[in-house]
């Protein structure tokens, strides 16, 4: 199986061809390898293996698989780090970078606003193993600097946070970390892959659901785990090959496909979510429109500096609560009441009754999760399409 090296390519040419292992036959489309194990030549083979993996060998697909590792590889080329774990969901990413970087009596420094599994790995599982856990309002850096102490082993944050779009200022934080000899780890999914800003910014570990932007049609789970060589190959890879959250190939095999066309589909994604957030701006029946990129966000200017675009996702706040949100939401026809984004079909989530619910009224009120908030993942239909669709189902709501 040859490869080239591909550092001077252009990002779009990287997204078609970084990573590409061909057989014997020269096949064009990447290969997908349903295997579990390998075959050695002779026992003598087998015992090297056990002792070192290098080059294209693989021993089992737990640790390793071609179709796996062709797909780590392009991520990899794509974010612009040294390497990358793939894993079963974007949560065994989360799990799997948290737990390989720490151990008891560590102190972990974390986002309040985060997804709602994210929070649950952080609040409970890392407390019952005596790590220390310390939540901040991510907007706020003083809180930052503050809660980040020298026994500090690892800053952990949502780039974007989820569903409200807080904007984490990421170089200010890593910088606060490195001072204090932490590591950062990033979960980037709302920044998006296409237009990540987490490898400048300077984090150790950047972490993706790839059943997000990366798939982006909906079918498969996915994660993954990237950054230098030294952590991805050392404590990352000796953690998740011995705990089993691997990525299947079959599942490698469809996201290694979807990069190919990722950076396009996020693209208009994005334009079609900031068009969507314009045209809402200042409707009668909303009390806000959140978006990185309007104006009107908070840390507009902040985002602004950070990213190229502000993301497929935005959020409305329905006047009127849940009994005008659910109004809204069931009439909408062409938008899909789902709990997923990022999808290519467009999805609407009322965070507060499902993603958000266990929480309490007043933990989702400390996140900004009111009863009329509204989380919309923008597709690939066409945007007026899609417009027009928001804005009947808005006239829908009693006044
Ligand atoms: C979806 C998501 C996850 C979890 O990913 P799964 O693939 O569903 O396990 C983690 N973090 C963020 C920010 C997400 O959006």
């Amino acid at each position: 199986m040859g490869r080239k090296t591909t550092d001077h390519w252009q990002r779009q040419t990287k997204a078609v061809h970084a990573g590409t292992r061909r057989s014997q036959y020269g096949e064009m489309s990447e290969a997908l390898y349903l295997t579990q194990g390998f075959r050695y030549e002779t026992a003598e083979e087998a015992e090297a293996r056990f002792i070192e993996i290098t080059g294209d060998a693989f021993i089992y697909a737990r640790y390793g698989n071609p179709t796996v590792a062709m797909f780590e590889d392009k991520i990899a080329a794509l974010e612009g780090v040294e390497a990358g774990f793939a894993t079963a969901s974007g949560m065994a990413a989360v799990n799997g970078a948290l737990m390989a970087l720490l151990k008891a009596g560590d102190h972990v420094v974390a986002s309040r606003a985060l997804f709602g599994s994210c929070l649950y790995i952080i609040e409970d599982i890392l407390r019952r193993f005596h790590v220390e856990v310390t939540l901040v309002d991510g907007r706020d850096l003083a809180a930052w600097e503050t809660a980040i102490r020298p026994d500090t082993a690892v800053v952990f944050l949502e780039s974007i946070s989820n569903p409200t779009l807080e904007v984490i200022d990421l170089p200010a934080v890593v910088r606060l970390a490195h001072a204090q000899g932490a590591k950062v780890i990033v979960d980037n999914v709302f920044a998006t892959p296409s237009y990540s800003y987490a490898v400048e910014a300077g984090a150790d570990l950047i972490v993706y659901s790839t059943t997000k932007h990366i798939d982006g049609q909906g079918r498969c789970l996915g994660g993954v785990i990237l950054g230098a060589r030294e952590l991805i190959r050392g404590p990352v890879e000796a953690y998740m090959k011995h705990t089993g959250g691997a990525m299947s190939p079959f599942n490698a095999w469809v996201m290694l496909k979807s990069l190919d066309t990722m950076d396009l589909r996020v693209r208009v994604q994005c334009e079609t979510a900031a068009q969507l957030a314009n045209a809402l701006h200042g409707h009668e029946k909303l009390a806000q429109v959140i978006y990185p990129h309007h104006p009107s966000h908070p840390q507009y200017d902040l985002a602004r500096s950070l990213c190229t675009k502000g993301g497929t996702v935005f959020a409305i706040d329905v006047v009127g609560g849940k009994e005008a949100a659910f109004t809204f939401l069931n009439a909408l026809e062409i938008f899909t009441i789902s709990n997923n984004f990022a999808d290519s079909k467009s999805i609407v989530t009322h965070p507060g009754t499902t993603t958000h619910q266990r929480l309490t009224d007043e933990h989702r009120a400390r996140l900004g999760i009111t009863s009329g908030l509204i989380r919309v993942s923008c597709g690939l239909e066409d945007s007026e399409d899609l417009q027009r669709d928001l804005l009947q189902a808005l006239a829908r709501i009693k006044p």
